[in-house]
């Protein structure tokens, strides 16, 4: 099973993948977490990127491209793979249909969470809530001010990934308004259908 999710930052997409990683056994290959853990590490990729993401804008293409490209072709994605927050620009989308052919690869589905623009702001601040109250690190890029660049960028550069995908015919809409549970049987029901 090779899948894409998209949709708006806080629309879900962690959470159905975690699901979909204990259902189907394949990894989730989130380009924000892998990038959080460059900054963590301080690699050079890291160091370039951190910067740009605690603003809430978009790093290079081509070091997520670079980074998916390697990730793909590991061990535990040979079944298979959810990508979470990738590809995030229509340049991306290109690239990764590059990759994809070039290993001779195809995806099974590109889901979309859609949701309501006015309620991620909320959705944002109850992570940050409950993060606290676990007593955990809060995300340097979830405040109001990097919050509203992400949502920008999510407008101007994420929504015509979506478009791209539809022209294809290979689009599926989920509502990521409803309960998580039900979130999950829409996600099921779109990859069996
Ligand atoms: P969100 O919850 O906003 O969807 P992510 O964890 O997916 O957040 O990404 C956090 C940040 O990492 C983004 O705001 C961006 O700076 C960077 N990032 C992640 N994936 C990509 C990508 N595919 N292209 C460019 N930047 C990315």
């Amino acid at each position: 099973m090779r899948l894409v999710l998209l949709g708006p930052p806080g629309a879900g997409k962690g959470t159905q993948s975690a699901r979909l990683v204990a259902k189907y056994a394949i990894p989730q290959l989130s380009t924000g977490d892998m990038l959080r853990a460059a900054v963590e590490a301080r690699t050079p990729i890291g160091l370039e990127a951190k910067e740009i993401m605690d603003r809430g804008a978009l790093v290079p293409d081509s070091v997520v491209v670079g980074i998916i490209g390697q990730r793909i072709k590991e061990k535990d994605a040979a079944n298979g793979f959810i990508l979470d927050g990738f590809p995030r620009t229509v340049a991306q989308a290109e690239a990764l249909d590059d990759l994809l052919v070039r290993e001779g690869l195809t995806l099974d589905a590109v889901i979309e969470l859609s949701v309501d623009e006015n309620a991620l702001l909320d959705r944002m601040k109850k992570r940050v809530d409950e993060t606290i109250a676990r007593g955990g690190d809060v995300r340097a890029d979830d405040n109001p001010e990097a919050f509203k660049t992400r949502l920008e960028a999510y407008r101007s550069q994420t929504a015509p990934v979506s478009h791209y995908y539809a022209g294809k015919g290979e689009l599926k809409q989920v509502d990521g308004m409803a309960p998580v549970d039900a979130v999950s049987a829409a996600i099921e029901q779109a990859l069996t259908h």
